[in-house]
C-alpha cells in the first residue's frame, strides 16, 4: 500500500467528523491502519487524522491499495 497520498485538510477532517453528506464525491478518505476506503458521510468514521489519508476518486484509493468500505460503498456514486 503506497502511503503518498495526502493527509486530510482541516475542512476534509470535519466533513468526516460531521459525516457531512454534502461532501461525498468530493473525496473518499483510506485509513491506513485497516487498508479500508470510505466517503465522508461513513458511519464508521476514523478516530485520528493521522491514520486518514484522502483521495479525489474511489479509483484513485483501489491505485493506492485500498478496498471499498462494505457499508458506505464508496466505490458505488450511483447508489450515493
Ligand atoms: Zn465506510
Amino acid at each position: 500500500m503506497r502511503t503518498s497520498n495526502p493527509p486530510p485538510t482541516p475542512q476534509q477532517w470535519q466533513a468526516i467528523v460531521d459525516r457531512d453528506a454534502s461532501q461525498d464525491g468530493g473525496f473518499v478518505y483510506g485509513v491506513l491502519s485497516t487498508g479500508i476506503f470510505c466517503r465522508p458521510s461513513c458511519p464508521s468514521r476514523p478516530a485520528r487524522p493521522r491514520s486518514v489519508v484522502c483521495l479525489e476518486t474511489a479509483e484513485a484509493a483501489h491505485a493506492g491499495g485500498f478496498r471499498a468500505c462494505l457499508r458506505c460503498r464508496p466505490d458505488s456514486p450511483e447508489s450515493w
